[in-house]
């Protein structure tokens, strides 16, 4: 059954990315898995005419686990004792680019904490990947000045992953110390202004997040025009000042996905490895709802478990690499072709 007014609701959003914010409410706010078949259809559909039916890859290193930063969701914290520290030497930066490579894959994520690494080692680190293999580089190494993300891009780096976590300043204060969201935004204006392509996002879930809240980051991501938005459950770690919150609802996750897709289009969206990371892997339930990429762990097999953003995380036992090998299956389980071109933004292309 679907409630009275739900298919003109959905074709309002469908129709008009720049979807009200009480339409988005209401399709965020159901019970019944008749209209979610109904949502991720329409959002299957929508990603495949603006991007093709098809599945991204991009290969993520995590660089270093140190942080300075204390953010209330995130076993990376650095009031977290607990948590293992490590960082790669560049050498092991560039032979892990080597390693995705050689997979085929034509995109390499950078990811760590807030750890404080000189611009310039990254910037070095960045030049040698780019003089070596052809493929994009995206960063996703927190809030910098202004200096290190232009450094960074003179290098060569092409994108850039910062999610806003969420707009609304009450509910960004309370999950962060120390830091505002007009921060935050600031620098995702800063990221776009030096061309970086650009990816923000939010997860699901948190205390304190209303579906009017979902709604308005939802409108705020598409209004951006984000070229890479992420979206994932929020997981409760036991070393965190969240420990004992309930973990993000995964039906409203998927929702949240696929109204993403609805609103913002060609943007590429990932199937996130929290989804593969509740009681079971949900990547593929994500990319029947509008997601199009994945991005299979190349980080070095000794370090891949000490990179806890959130208890319980996928794929972290396996050998460096071995991920790709189960790719095929996701793409094919999803209905999706596998693609490992640098697969570069889509907003500046006309579709
Ligand atoms: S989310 Fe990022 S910045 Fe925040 S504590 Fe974790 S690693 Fe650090």
């Amino acid at each position: 059954m679907t409630r009275p007014g739900f298919t003109d609701c959905l074709e309002r959003v469908r129709e008009n990315p720049d979807a009200a914010q009480e339409d988005l409410v209401f399709l965020l706010n159901n019970e019944s898995p008749k209209e979610d078949a109904l949502l991720f259809a329409a959002a299957a559909d929508v990603r495949d005419r603006y991007c093709g039916a098809r599945m991204v890859l991009r290969g993520l290193v995590e660089f270093s686990s140190y942080c300075g930063n204390t953010c209330h969701y995130c076993g990376l914290n650095r009031a977290n004792g607990k948590a293992e520290r490590y960082r790669l030497t560049p050498d092991e930066m560039v032979e892990s680019a080597r390693l995705v490579w050689d997979a085929g894959i034509h995109t390499i994520v950078l990811q760590a904490g807030e750890d404080g690494m000189p611009a310039e080692t990254l910037a070095d680190v960045i030049s040698r990947i780019k003089s070596e293999h052809d493929m994009a580089i995206t960063l996703s190494v927190g809030e910098r000045p202004r200096a290190d993300y232009a450094r960074w891009k003179d290098a060569g780096a092409d994108r850039y992953l910062l999610r806003v976590e969420t707009t609304d300043p009450a509910l960004y204060a309370s999950l962060h110390d120390g830091r505002t969201v007009e921060t935050r935004l600031a620098c995702l204006d800063t990221l776009q202004e030096l061309g970086y392509q650009t990816g923000s996002g939010f997860m699901v879930g948190p205390p304190g997040q209303t579906l009017d809240i979902i709604a308005q980051d939802i409108r705020f991501l598409a209004q951006r025009e984000y070229d890479m938005i992420g979206i994932g459950p929020f997981i409760p770690h036991p070393e965190t000042p969240l420990a004992h919150a309930k973990t993000g609802d995964l039906k409203l996750t998927l929702r949240t996905v696929a109204l993403i897709r609805l609103t913002s289009r060609n943007a590429w969206l990932p199937a996130t490895t929290a989804l593969g990371s509740l009681d079971q892997d949900y990547r593929v339930d994500a990319l029947r709802a509008g997601a199009n990429v994945v991005m299979p762990n190349f980080s070095p097999a000794d370090v891949k478990k000490k990179y806890e953003i959130y208890p319980g995380k996928r794929c972290v036992t396996e050998q460096t690499g071995a991920c790709a090998g189960c790719m095929a299956g996701l793409a094919l389980a999803a209905g999706l072709e596998l693609d490992y071109s640098r697969a570069d933004s889509l907003k500046r292309v006309p579709v």
